[in-house]
Order: structure tokens, then C-alpha cells, then sequence
């Protein structure tokens, strides 16, 4: 039995008509950029996050980017963030000239770890961005409290975590906004890419909707330097057609969820030997990851593989010990729980059209590998 790590075709049969329809809508109108397709896409999300604005831009990394210009983040300032994470979130602090200021995470959630974030803040400290990794938010609570009182704006980088909610709070609540991508990957994928930055800010909102496009207002008249951060037609037609199955696919994944851990139950393995995704209190985890923890990961993922099971490892290097980010000058061992979670974290199979055969298929082969090394023991 094979088990793919994602199977997009699964999910285009399932709702192959309405893509269609909604490409060929684009087609007709030959209207591919912005129009009817990209303005509903926008009311839409803003919708369906509970968000007053929504705007459509070119990607998730450039959500986050247009995002961090429209806080004003520049040369000389710092932006906290967490060091485990996807590489587009601190490059475009980067990119910005700013300074990444990493705090470790809570090693059960793999988010920023908020009980370290206070000692973290200083003069220069800019801007706040959180990563809800694996579609678990972080504890917001506690990270709007800290920056409130800093007087410190917040941007989450959500692309991992449309719907995610905290303590029944959606993003971008009491956050200046939070970005979303439609990396195919993604919960809510487009056929290319695309991303979204949601806020509650109608300040912040109006500076991201001049950013993304060349800060034109009216056209031909640039009030502020921005670029072509836009999201096209197509893509936005794209998601509009997706969106109506999303909250039964985020089922899907809690589902696959549930299935894994008890099926890990019944097996009694030992949780010392395999940790499985920890749910914070008050969280709506939408599962765009199932990760679990294992000082055997490397084996165990070369097993898996043998027996016809793809896993994934997000992410193998933490941000301060990029190459690319080496001239902050930060050395190993700074941010020890990021560092272990590069070294044991494996994320399993967990898209929406996921078999349940499928699922006991890779629960018996990773019993099936920890028994064998009990038994050599
Ligand atoms: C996917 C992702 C991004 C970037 O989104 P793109 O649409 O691929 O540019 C940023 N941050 C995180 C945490 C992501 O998972």
C-alpha cells in the first residue's frame, strides 16, 4: 500500500466542475487582473475569518512582506519572531533591512514561546510576528498581552492556519492582521500561487491595499513605494470555487487527527518513544500538518519510506542557522527547543481525502518499527 504525502488529484476530482466553471468564468470576462473575481474572493475570506478587510496579494511570503512595509519596518529595526518556521517569514524581515530577534518556542506547541517574549523586547523592537505552525495558533492571549503593553504591532503569519481559532478568537483579532497563502499545500490552496492579508486595522488594511500595488491611488499617482504584490484573477476564482469545501476538508484533517492518536493508543506505544501533536487549551487546531516527535526520526522516516509511506520534515534547519541569515551572528545552541524540534519533529500524511486504511496502514508501520527496536534491545 502507498501513501502519498499529499494527493492534490484526490481533491481536484472531488471538485473538478466547479474549478472549471469558475476558470472558464475568468476566461470570458478577460478581465485577469483584479475585477469581480479578486474583490468576492476578498469579501469572502474576509467572511469566512471573521476579518473587516481582506487583501488579495501575490503570495503568503509576500502577504507577510506588504504586511511588515505597512508597519513601517525598515532599517535599524527589530522584528521578534520565532526561529522555527518556514523561511519566508524571517526573510522578509530581511529583506526589509531589519533585525530577526528569535525567541525560542513552546516545545509542545511549536509556536513562540510567550512566557519569553517580554525579555525579548527593546528600543528598536518594531514589529511582533507569531507563526501559527501546523495550523495551531499561538497563545495569543498571552502575545497580544505583552505587546499591548509594549505598544508593539502584531503581525501572524497564518498560512498555515486558515480558520485556526484561539480561545474562540480568530486571527487577526486585536493583531494589526494576519497573513494566509494558497500555496496549493496549503489548507486552502489556489493552481499557483497566491496569498491574503486579513485585518481588523482599516488603517493598516488601506496601507497594505496601496502596497500591493505600487502605492497607486488614484492609478498613476504612487502616494507610497510598494510594488505588484497583486493576486490575480484566476487564482482568486480559483479559491472562491475551494472555499465552500473548506470547512468540511478542516473536518477531515481533525479527523485524521483523532484517528491517529487513538489508533497510537490502542497500540500502547510508549510515549516516551513517539510524542503526538499536543492541542493547547482553547485551541481550534486545523491540522495543515499532523507532526509527531521522535529522537529515531531519521530511521523512522527511512522505514516509513521503505514501506511505501512519504513523510515530510518541517523544517531541518532553524532560522538562526541559515546561511543566509549568518551576518546576524547568531551561533547554535541558542534557541535549544527550535534545535531539537528540527531534529525530531515528522509530519505524517494528514491531507483531507486520506483513506482510513491509509492511516491504520501508517500507524502499524511505525508500531511495527519501535517494536522491532524494543525486541533488539
Ligand atoms: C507557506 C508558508 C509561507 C509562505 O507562503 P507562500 O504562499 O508559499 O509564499 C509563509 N509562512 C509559513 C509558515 C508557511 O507555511
Amino acid at each position: 500500500m502507498k501513501v502519498p504525502f499529499v494527493d492534490l488529484h484526490a481533491q481536484f476530482r472531488s471538485i473538478e466542475s466547479d474549478v472549471r466553471a469558475a476558470i472558464d468564468r475568468v476566461i470570458a470576462s478577460q478581465r485577469f487582473v483584479f475585477g469581480p473575481e479578486v474583490q468576492a474572493a476578498e469579501n469572502e475570506i474576509a467572511a469566512y475569518s471573521s476579518a473587516t478587510h481582506a487583501i488579495g496579494v501575490s503570495s503568503g511570503t509576500d502577504a507577510i512582506l506588504v504586511g511588515l512595509m505597512a508597519l513601517g519596518v525598515g532599517p535599524d529595526d527589530e522584528v521578534i519572531t520565532t526561529p522555527f518556521t518556514f523561511v519566508a517569514t524571517t526573510m522578509c524581515i530581511a529583506r526589509l533591512g531589519a533585525r530577526a530577534v528569535f525567541v525560542d518556542i513552546d516545545p509542545r506547541t511549536y509556536a513562540i514561546d510567550t512566557s519569553k517574549l517580554e525579555s525579548a523586547i527593546g528600543p528598536r523592537t518594531r514589529a511582533i510576528v507569531p507563526v501559527h505552525l501546523f495550523g495551531q495558533m499561538a497563545n495569543m492571549k498571552q502575545l497580544l498581552a505583552v505587546a499591548a503593553a509594549h505598544h508593539v504591532p502584531v503581525l501572524e503569519d497564518g498560512a498555515q492556519a486558515i480558520g485556526a481559532r484561539y480561545n474562540g478568537e480568530p486571527m487577526g483579532k486585536g493583531s494589526s492582521g494576519a497573513t494566509l497563502s494558497f500555496f496549493p499545500s496549503k489548507n486552502l490552496g489556489c493552481m499557483g500561487d497566491g496569498g491574503m492579508v486579513i485585518s481588523n486595522d482599516a488603517d493598516f488594511a488601506s496601507r497594505v491595499r496601496l502596497l500591493r500595488n505600487h502605492g497607486q491611488e488614484p492609478k498613476y499617482i504612487s502616494r507610497i513605494v510598494g510594488g505588484n504584490f497583486r493576486l490575480d484573477a484566476m487564482q482568486a476564482a480559483i479559491v472562491r470555487a475551494k472555499l465552500p469545501y473548506l470547512e468540511g476538508w478542516t473536518r477531515a484533517r481533525q479527523n485524521h487527527a483523532k484517528s491517529y492518536c487513538s489508533a497510537f493508543h490502542e497500540a500502547k506505544l510508549n510515549p516516551e518513544l513517539l510524542s503526538l501533536p499536543y492541542e493547547a487549551e482553547g485551541v481550534h487546531h486545523v491540522y495543515n500538518q499532523f507532526v509527531v516527535r521522535t529522537k529515531m526520526r531519521d530511521r523512522l522516516r527511512a522505514h516509513l519510506e521503505a514501506h511505501g509511506i512519504a513523510t515530510a520534515v518541517y523544517y531541518p534547519l532553524p532560522m538562526h542557522l541559515q546561511p543566509c541569515f549568518a551576518f546576524w551572528g547568531y551561533a547554535k545552541g541558542s534557541f535549544p527547543e527550535a534545535e531539537r524540534a528540527a531534529c525530531e519533529c515528522l509530519a505524517l500524511p494528514i491531507y483531507p481525502e486520506l483513506e482510513p486504511s491509509a492511516i491504520e496502514h501508517v500507524v502499524s508501520e511505525i508500531v511495527a518499527f519501535f517494536s522491532q527496536r524494543e525486541n533488539m534491545r
